[in-house]
């Protein structure tokens, strides 16, 4: 009955801002988790698109046990050695030239926001530039990233927000058009949207966008915290579109389960933007979150994740098809990689509880989608174990 207790002691002193599912995880192991009661679950949802390695890894545990006994903690008045390499590796990455480490998705936003207010203030010496962001789009929910997600029921009570901020519909570029001005300094958005319900940029669409924002030195922002690393099978998802962000924003699977965001951008940004003194962080990419980043990445590439998801992807999205043809009740198949979703028209909350109680993770993403996020490193029999599950259930 140590669940009982867990749960009881949680409804009487955590804030209650989530409608939690009745488990309390203990540990994890691969793509399974297991409760407290000894349950075991097959992992679809990643920690919200997180634990890319899975659970219990030897390498990367062993690297921030390693990191623990050496120093955690020194703050950025100092250099230190595994955050530097870690933002070594992102640039190499992304082609992208500059970091900022921060300790979450939300803050990685606020960055990127700040950049490119202060990039148009460089210009022109004025505060009143406009942001273009998207409709169901989701950016966090600090004030700032709040300001340009465009769900107006986690916006509208915590009104009037930061910036002059004006919504454009996703893959409508002429919606984008009819926005653009003078003012403009960033147009933001996912290059999946996640939360929203699984959308894909169309090529058009973000190619139009680029043009749009070359052609009038206005800063894309791509947010790639959820469908970054790897999960669409090119390490960040704009890398499939051949077309380069301004700045990006990871967080999620960056770390791999340590608290860590990243801002990255271009030299030119970098130039004529932040300077020392516009913006800090006691936290924000210190030694520990550093070991852990720099680890995922030579993780991804020894063991070849995106090629792995590219095959997995392919795999789970002709299965998700096949269900698709099977059942009436799935509208819709949207994604790209090991980021999923299906459109349902039965209550999708209902399905990803009787799901976990029948051992399967999965969540949902805006109100009709079921979302599918798993570690990176599933393979073939997980998906047809999910699939197995999930016909039970539907
Ligand atoms: C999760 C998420 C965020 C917010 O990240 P946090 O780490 O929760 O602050 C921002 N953008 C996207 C696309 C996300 O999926």
């Amino acid at each position: 009955m140590e669940e009982k207790k867990i749960m009881a002691q949680a409804e009487s002193h955590i804030l209650h801002t989530y409608n939690r599912y009745p488990v309390v995880f203990d540990h994890g192991q691969g793509v399974y988790l297991y409760d407290t009661e000894g349950r075991k679950y097959l992992d679809f949802a990643a920690g919200i698109a997180v634990q890319a390695l899975g659970y219990g890894d030897e390498e990367y545990n062993q690297a921030l046990k390693l990191q623990v006994d050496k120093l955690l903690h020194t703050s950025n008045l100092y250099y230190n050695q595994p955050t530097m390499e870690a933002a070594g590796k992102i640039c190499a990455a992304s082609g992208l030239d500059r970091v900022f480490f921060t300790n979450s998705g939300t803050e990685a936003i606020e960055g990127a926001l700040k950049t490119a207010k202060k990039y148009a203030y460089e210009k022109d010496n004025c505060t009143d530039h406009e942001i273009i962001a998207m409709n169901h789009s989701f950016h966090g929910r600090s004030l700032g990233a709040l300001a340009v997600t465009g769900n107006a029921h986690y916006r509208e009570p915590f009104e009037p927000l930061p910036g002059i901020v004006k919504f454009a519909d996703y893959n409508d570029l002429d919606s984008v058009k009819a926005l653009v001005n003078d003012k403009t300094c960033a147009i933001i958005m996912e290059t999946i949207q996640g939360e929203g319900g699984i959308y894909p940029a169309t090529q058009e669409f973000l190619c139009g966008v680029k043009e749009i924002c070359e052609k009038r030195d206005i800063l894309l922002i791509l947010d790639e915290i959820q469908c970054g690393m790897g999960r669409t099978g090119e390490m960040f998802a704009w890398q499939g579109y051949d077309v380069k962000p301004d700045i990006m924003t990871c967080a999620k699977a960056l770390g791999c389960g340590v608290p860590v965001g990243a801002f990255v951008m271009t030299e030119k940004v970098a130039e004529a933007s932040l300077k020392p003194g516009d913006h800090g962080t006691t936290y924000g990419g210190n030694p520990f979150v550093g070991a852990a980043v720099s680890k995922v990445f030579e993780l991804f590439e020894k063991r070849g994740l995106t090629e792995h998801v590219r095959e997995i992807g392919a795999y789970l999205e002709e299965q998700l098809e096949l269900l698709q043809a099977e059942y009436d009740c799935i509208t819709a198949r949207r994604g790209k990689g090991l980021m999923q979703g299906l459109e349902l028209a039965i209550p999708v909350g209902e399905v990803s509880k009787r799901a976990l109680e029948q051992g399967l993770v999965v969540i949902t993403a805006g109100s009709n989608v079921l979302r599918f996020v798993p570690p990176l490193v599933i393979e073939k029999e997980h998906v047809d174990e999910m699939i197995g599950i999930l016909k039970k259930i539907l």
